[in-house]
């Protein structure tokens, strides 16, 4: 059994980010069926005892959608707006594609900022447990009134994710991105890139490969989720990155059908 599929197999406090690419179309329209296909596995997950926190990004493209605009992201007040926008949309989705389970789920917007106060990180904390205990699903996203990091291409829910994960004590933290994992190089420019299933040394990773080239609507490139995994790694919290464009990838790397890259930690 691979790493990646026993620590699915053993999680029981899971926290799940969505990239903008999964939740975009390439055209940069909304991509329904993205969220639908994520909710149907949280419901399988939950179904079999998991708890899950989703950090979900996307806000942009569903503003862009409703208002019929396009996604002009270096205009960044422009921007901002169409989060604004579509953050009601896009929760909007969840709950509906949530609610046909009978889930209900709860918007929380944060910032960096709010992990670095003693009091505000305690009110996460506590909210976030009553939600848990209570079974619904929180669904997290920057807010991206007060905070323009992620728009600005610092990835920056790969970070919060992170931060939700150790504050929540997370058995794992998984990362739905538009590639299978990390490669040796860009898989988008180059056909031969391979694809590295398990990591347990960061610096040694980042020496070996080439992490340059972005795709046009994510934020933060691959680098800050490997900078997510190595911050959650002091914790001993391994972060799983799969591809969320292959249908019910979570379900399927839990069987050992798909693969992905693992970072894990020696005690
Ligand atoms: P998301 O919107 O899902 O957070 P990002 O666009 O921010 O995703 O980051 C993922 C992108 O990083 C991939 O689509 C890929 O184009 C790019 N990338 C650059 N170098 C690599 C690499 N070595 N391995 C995997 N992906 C890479």
């Amino acid at each position: 059994m691979s790493a990646i599929t026993e620590t699915l197999q053993d999680s029981r406090k899971i926290v799940i980010k969505v990239g903008s690419n999964v939740m975009s179309t390439p055209d940069g329209h909304i991509d329904r069926e993205a969220v639908g296909s994520i909710v149907e596995q949280i419901n399988v997950m939950v179904n079999d005892g998991k708890q899950i926190i989703v950090v979900s990004s996307g806000a942009g493209a569903f503003g862009a959608g409703a208002i019929n605009k396009l996604v002009r992201r270096k205009d960044v007040h422009y921007y901002q707006a169409l989060c604004a926008i579509g953050q009601v949309e896009m929760m909007m989705a969840y709950k509906e594609f949530f609610g046909r389970n009978g889930t209900h789920v709860a918007q929380l917007l944060l910032t960096r900022d709010d992990f670095a106060n003693e009091d505000r990180t305690l009110h996460i904390r506590n909210t976030l447990f009553t939600l848990i205990d209570e079974g619904i699903v929180p669904i997290i996203n920057e807010n991206d009134t007060v905070s323009v990091d992620e728009i600005k291409s610092i990835g920056d829910n790969d970070t919060l994710g992170a931060f939700t994960a150790q504050l929540w004590n997370a058995d794992c933290y998984i990362i739905l991105s538009d590639i299978d994992g990390v490669f040796d190089k860009n898989p988008k420019d180059h056909d031969d890139a391979e694809l590295i299933e398990e990591v347990y040394d960061i610096d040694g990773l980042l020496q070996e490969i080439d992490i340059s080239g972005k795709s046009s609507f994510g934020t933060g490139g691959i680098h800050t989720k490997i900078e997510a995994a190595r911050h959650l790694g002091v914790y001993g919290i391994p972060t799983l990155l799969l591809n969320g464009e292959t249908k019910d990838v979570i379900l399927k790397a839990r069987s050992g059908e798909v693969s992905g890259t693992g970072f894990f930690f020696n005690d």
